[in-house]
């Protein structure tokens, strides 16, 4: 449920809607926008008809119910689109922010020749694996806390902010530790025990659709970890398991504009994991800028043909520094900028 607080409402008033929610069994979840506050009422509490009676309370305007099950990120909960700091950089703005980066962390050399590069070329974000969630048990399952000292010493060699992602609940707090955004995969989307750990994180984290998971699915997802805390969420497109096999996954291009409809968290495409193929990288990263993506994440690897995962998908080192030229026109035609 909603309740829309008048324009004048008095924070004694807002104080008081707060305390009846609580009454009622709901958690109230204040969001204070520019004109007036917003108060969510989510939870599971059996008073819906009681939450209805608030109309009457003094400063109150409106009560609407939220129809969806996700509520916190729900964008009738919050108008305004949500932008997630990290450090000087803003997601979710009108800066188009770009992390690239190898899929794996594999040496010193590798991923600093990568940071030094992605970095020149303009990305502001470094990408890279330390905890690989490989298919096969016989494929390299990344460094791990080894992957994330490399992984923070590129960050202080070149201000360039870090992703990562983080496979098991136990090692939240580790990768925590090294990590600017938590990057959870498409195949731990539903895994809620580690979506519950991240949710009593205090650093973004850029959840990624399962590749057989519906748009209310990825967004129940992202309000496991609200409900739990951390507000911090970007949602990541990367293509989705259809019929179709010339391609590595089918990019969802219409995710992009309906998940900006549903819900008020930034919206990022990964064109690497969504197609498989190098080729395809730049084309769809155009589309994604021009379908609205606040950002982009892309596989980058200095000689892909030896990657250690993913080297079929991973752009050259001048193909991104060429990819960062390619998309200039299509931000600037969607009003945003990349620096
Ligand atoms: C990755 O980013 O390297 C990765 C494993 O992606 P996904 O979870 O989307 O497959
Ligand atoms: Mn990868």
């Amino acid at each position: 449920m909603i309740i829309a607080m008048k324009p004048e409402a008095s924070e004694e008033q807002i104080q008081e809607v707060c305390e009846q929610i609580k009454k009622y069994g709901y958690h109230p979840h204040l969001i204070r926008g520019e004109e007036r506050v917003v108060i969510g009422a989510v939870g599971s509490g059996d008073n819906k008809d009681h939450l209805h009676n608030l109309i009457a309370v003094p400063g109150v305007e409106n009560v609407v119910p939220i129809l969806q099950p996700y509520k916190l990120v729900n964008r009738q909960l919050k108008q305004e689109k949500t932008t997630i700091r990290v450090g000087d950089l803003e997601i979710g703005g009108d800066r188009l922010v770009v992390m690239a980066g190898p899929c794996s962390v594999e040496t010193r050399e590798q991923l600093m020749e990568t940071a030094i590069a992605v970095k020149a070329a303009g990305a502001h974000i470094l990408r890279g694996g330390a905890y690989k969630p490989r298919t096969s048990p016989y494929d390299f399952q990344g460094l791990e806390e080894e992957g994330l000292k490399l992984l923070a010493e590129a960050r202080d060699k070149t201000g360039l902010k870090v992703v990562t992602e983080v496979v098991t609940t136990e090692d939240t707090e580790l990768v925590a530790k090294y990590a600017d955004i938590l990057q959870v995969g498409a195949r731990n989307m539903q895994n809620f025990a580690l979506l519950k750990r991240l949710g009593k994180i205090n650093k973004p984290v850029l959840l990624k659709r399962g590749m057989s998971s519906t748009i209310k699915e990825l967004l129940l997802s992202a309000e496991y970890i609200a409900s739990h805390g951390n507000h911090q969420v970007m949602l990541c497109e990367r293509g989705i398991r259809t019929f179709e096999t010339a391609t590595r996954n089918t990019l969802d291009i219409s995710a992009v504009p309906l998940l900006q409809e549903l819900s008020h968290l930034p919206v990022i495409v990964d064109p690497s994991h969504a197609t498989g193929k190098r080729s395809l990288v730049s084309p769809l990263a155009k589309a994604s800028i021009a379908a609205g993506a606040d950002g982009l994440i892309i596989e980058v690897h200095p000689r892909p043909q030896e990657a250690w995962s993913d080297g079929p998908q991973s752009l050259t080192l001048p193909a991104f520094a060429e990819l960062m030229q390619t998309i200039k026109p299509y931000v600037e035609l969607e009003s945003r900028r990349l620096n």
